[in-house]
């Protein structure tokens, strides 16, 4: 059996579904059809319901600074909605030798941290005076020879926060093109900085800057994928196996001996996924690295626990905690927990402990608790508790991810028809799929042949 489609989306995760929203928004009435391997949308957006509590699996929150995400939540009326936590009110703690300190959200509050020295406050200065390397550096390399190691505790739970990954193999020049864009342009990133800051002055828009707020939704984030996938033509239980070019564009393969027909065809897969239908169209390809987490859902009672006002904290590696971090979900998003009840989701596992994620869900809980009570008041044992394993894992971008960047660029060039976008090619953080779903959509709606036009600048939750 052969169906014929002028638009066929692998994939009905975020990015798949974003990019149908932006398409159908532009061309009323496109014949587009989507492909699930699932019997769900979403993806790795899943949200918790359970005994009065709502933790997630995967996703926690997003940024609401993104345009790309700004006009998706207005067009499904999600912004009235939404809830959201401004980073004006809430602060990130770093467990910093055994204790929890705030961390600083801003450069300017670098100043009068105490996570770094003085001296190691003087020597950020030194990035004025390096030159800028133009070969891919790992995120650590890059922020010890620019701004010294007083950083690096910073810089490692950055990247445990948003990858949870190593930054001793994550590549600053994937992870953060911008910012290495502005060092290159101006020899120096606090240079750069300057420069930016001058030039939206000169064109003084008055507009004082905000902070941008965390947001999720009252049903948690799949009520985000629940609406952008209600009425969309999605095939679930349809797993794609095969591509293949034909006269009249491409014909996707599925299991069952199913297969279709498209003109154009959007591959919205995280990248190993892609790879493995797209390996046979270019150049010997290997997958990347992912890094697997668990959420450690916990209830305690809130009368006993007492909790930092704020997001939660990360712990950077030399701390050597059992877990990678805590948020502090009914902090920021109230309502998550029963009446009397507060719930903190602890994360466990990431790119440097993949074995802890074997052990089972009571040992996960007793090792999280027993971390947890050493950095927060909490004299009585979890009321309530629940791990969620996602079955998704985070890829890695990690050195050499700019190569396989050139690879996809290679490949959409070379094949007419083809998009490629989703988990791990440009970013991992919600806002980059939905940035690259509308550039996706927004090059395919101007008639070019491959999405080059829809390169993004991604931007980190
Ligand atoms: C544990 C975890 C925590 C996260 N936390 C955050 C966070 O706090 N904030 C944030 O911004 N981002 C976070 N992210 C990232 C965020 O979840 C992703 O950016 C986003 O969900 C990726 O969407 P996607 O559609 O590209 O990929 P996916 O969600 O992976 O969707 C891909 C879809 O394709 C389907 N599929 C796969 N292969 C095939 C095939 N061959 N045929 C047909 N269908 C197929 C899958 O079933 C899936 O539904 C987190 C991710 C994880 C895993």
């Amino acid at each position: 059996m052969t169906q014929s489609h002028d638009v066929v989306i692998i994939g009905a995760g975020l990015s798949g579904l974003a990019v149908a929203h932006f398409l159908t928004k532009a061309n009323p009435g496109l014949d587009l059809l989507l492909l699930e391997h699932g019997h769900r949308a979403g993806g790795a957006v899943r949200s918790c319901h359970d005994q009065g509590y709502l933790a997630e699996w995967g996703p926690h929150g997003f940024l609401d600074n993104n345009p790309a995400s700004r006009e998706l939540l207005a067009d499904l009326g999600l912004d009235r909605l939404a809830q959201k936590a401004p980073l004006t009110n809430f602060v990130r703690y770093l467990c910093h030798r055994g204790r929890l300190v705030v961390l600083p959200q801003q450069p300017q509050k670098l100043l009068a941290t105490p996570l770094v020295s003085l001296a190691g406050k003087v020597r950020v200065l030194g990035d004025l005076f390096r030159k800028p390397l133009p070969t891919e550096q790992t995120i650590a390399d890059w922020v010890a020879r620019r701004f010294g190691p007083g950083l690096l505790p910073l810089a490692d739970a950055a990247a445990t926060g948003t990858f949870a990954g190593d930054y001793e193999r994550l590549s600053i020049d994937a992870v953060m093109p911008g910012v290495r864009r502005l060092e290159k342009e101006h020899g120096s990133v606090l240079r750069g900085l300057l420069h930016a800051m001058r030039e939206k002055k000169k064109k003084g828009s008055g507009e004082k800057r905000q902070l941008p707020a965390m947001t999720s939704f009252p049903g948690g984030m799949e009520q985000l994928t629940e609406i952008l996938a209600a009425g969309k033509p999605i095939r679930f239980d349809t797993t794609v196996t095969s591509l293949r070019r034909v006269q009249r564009g491409w014909e996707v393969g599925c299991e069952g001996s199913v297969s279709f027909v498209c003109r154009r065809l959007i591959v919205a897969l995280p990248v190993n996924a892609a790879l493995t239908l797209l390996r046979p169209f270019g150049p010997p390809v290997n997958a990347i690295p992912e890094a697997k987490i668990a959420t450690v859902a916990l209830g305690f009672d809130a009368a006993t626990a007492q909790i930092p006002y704020g997001f939660g904290y990360l712990a950077p590696e030399r701390e050597q905690r059992f877990a990678l971090g805590a948020l502090f979900s009914t902090h920021m998003f109230p309502g998550r927990a029963p009446q009397g009840q507060v719930l903190l989701e602890a994360l466990v596992g990431g790119r440097r402990h993949p074995e802890r994620l074997d052990l089972d869900d009571a040992t996960l809980v007793e090792r999280v608790y027993a971390d947890l009570r050493q950095l927060l008041h909490l004299p009585t044992p979890p009321t309530y508790s629940r791990v969620l394993r996602s079955g998704s894992g985070i890829p890695q971008l990690e050195l050499g991810h700019l190569r396989l960047q050139q690879w996809r660029a290679a490949l959409q060039a070379a094949q007419p028809g083809l998009f490629v976008c989703g988990f791990g090619w440009e970013g991992i953080g919600m806002n980059d799929m939905m940035q690259m779903a509308q550039a996706t959509a927004m090059a395919i709606t101007a008639g070019a042949t491959d999405a080059r036009a829809a390169a993004v600048k991604p931007v980190y939750f």
